[in-house]
């Protein structure tokens, strides 16, 4: 099986890969990327180019990804070559566009923020009156880790964003400012066939817009919001013919004293960073599960293999050479499980994470803080 991008998600589809005898290619950015350096002769071209796409394509059985930034036009060449893939363009859609994602959860009747299409102005200021400011702006395809979402007062401040929606006709996504007690995110697989399973709703913790922290499972989750929850990921899934791993991230909301509920944030479909506790954590781990669900296996079990697992991304800080904190991280404490992604230190990157689990969550947060925080410098001992 084929796998599109060469990022850290391909790279650790690799070990899984291999213990369940299945001959993995990855179509890499560079013979530097992260699993370009662990998949033997992954060959090398963007994946914006059709042409090389689908000479790489046309090998493999079955075809994923490890992101969404495959443009459709190389999608919809695949598709007509008969490349069998997964998940397929028409689920993936609703994880690349935003305002797709929107329209369609609205249509299925799943809680979302209020939200509107603006493309000028105008469009944003009467979205902002009607439902109060500040709104939060989104451009609908290639954001992450919060680029590609604005904080707004004012129509004033999304000037440039507006001028360049309105050249390539798309319109931005503007939506409420959630008030939210905290996100949470679903993690689900489903195969080809329809089979399903879901691990427990988990809490990630953000820091500046990106996620440092992920507490699986989330700490005092009312039962009741945890399986409307999973019911609506699991629904999500089946309606948009997900295969393979969904993300679907939720925003905790409620009065303080009153019942809990949430709205849906984003969908991600493919392994995602609010799942790479399983790796450790869990009966199947999230890359061995969209393996076996891409390839239409039977699913291994979500159950957690104890009470709490801990994982804390390990961002790039001021250490140019990993590997001395790294030792120490080791030898300081032998329980914490250390995941390296292979990648070059640049400040806030993510090069990795760390997983810890127990029965103390206070205990593990601390251990698995530390962990990372050594290998990214900020703290010495
Ligand atoms: P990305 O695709 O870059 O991850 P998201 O849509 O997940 O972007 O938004 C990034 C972060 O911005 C979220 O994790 C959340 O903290 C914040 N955010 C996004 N949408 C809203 C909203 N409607 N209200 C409040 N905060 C939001």
């Amino acid at each position: 099986m084929g796998i599109i991008g060469g990022g850290q998600l391909a790279r650790m589809c690799a070990g899984p890969a291999a213990e369940l005898g299945i001959t993995l290619s990855v179509l890499a950015e560079s013979d530097e990327a992260s699993a370009a350096l662990v998949v033997p002769s992954s060959p090398v071209a963007d994946h914006t180019e059709a042409d090389a796409v689908h000479a790489f394509a046309r090998h493999c059985d079955v075809v994923t990804f490890d992101h969404e930034h495959v443009p459709p036009h190389v999608l919809e060449l695949l598709v007509a070559e008969g490349v069998q893939l997964h998940p397929r363009p028409e689920a993936l859609t609703y994880a690349q566009d935003k305002l797709a994602m929107r329209e369609r959860l609205t249509e299925l009747g799943i809680p979302c923020p209020r939200w509107a299409r603006a493309s000028t102005s105008a469009d944003v200021t009467a979205f902002g009156d009607q439902v109060g400011w500040p709104v939060v702006a989104k451009t609908p395809r290639g954001g992450y880790d919060g680029k590609g979402v604005r904080v707004v007062g004012g129509s004033s401040e999304l000037a440039d964003w507006l001028e360049r929606a309105s050249t390539d006709g798309t319109g931005l996504l503007v939506e409420e400012w959630v008030p939210f007690r905290r996100e949470l995110a679903v993690l689900v697989a489903r195969s080809p066939s329809g089979q399903a399973a879901a691990w427990p709703v988990v809490e990630t913790v953000q820091t500046d817009g990106v996620c440092t922290e992920v507490l699986a499972p989330a700490p005092d989750l009312d039962v009741g919001l945890s399986s409307s929850a999973v019911h609506a990921a699991l629904r999500v899934a089946g309606a948009l013919d997900v295969t393979g791993v969904l993300a679907v991230e939720l925003f905790e909301v409620g009065e303080d004293g009153g019942d809990p509920s949430f709205v849906v944030n984003e969908l991600a479909m493919r392994p995602h960073n609010s799942g790479h506790w399983t790796m450790d954590g869990a009966v199947t781990g999230q890359f061995e599960q969209h393996l076996r669900a891409v390839l239409d296996l039977p699913l291994g079990s979500p159950r957690p293999h104890g009470r709490w697992t801990v994982m804390a991304n390990v961002l790039g800080g001021d250490l140019p050479d990993l590997y001395p904190a790294y030792r120490h991280v080791m030898a300081h404490d032998p329980e914490v499980k250390v995941h390296m992604y292979g990648k070059g230190v640049r400040p806030g990157r993510k090069l990795g994470h760390v997983n810890v689990l127990g029965d103390d969550l206070g205990d593990l947060r601390a251990r698995a803080g530390h962990a990372a925080d050594y290998i990214r410098g900020v703290v010495t001992e």
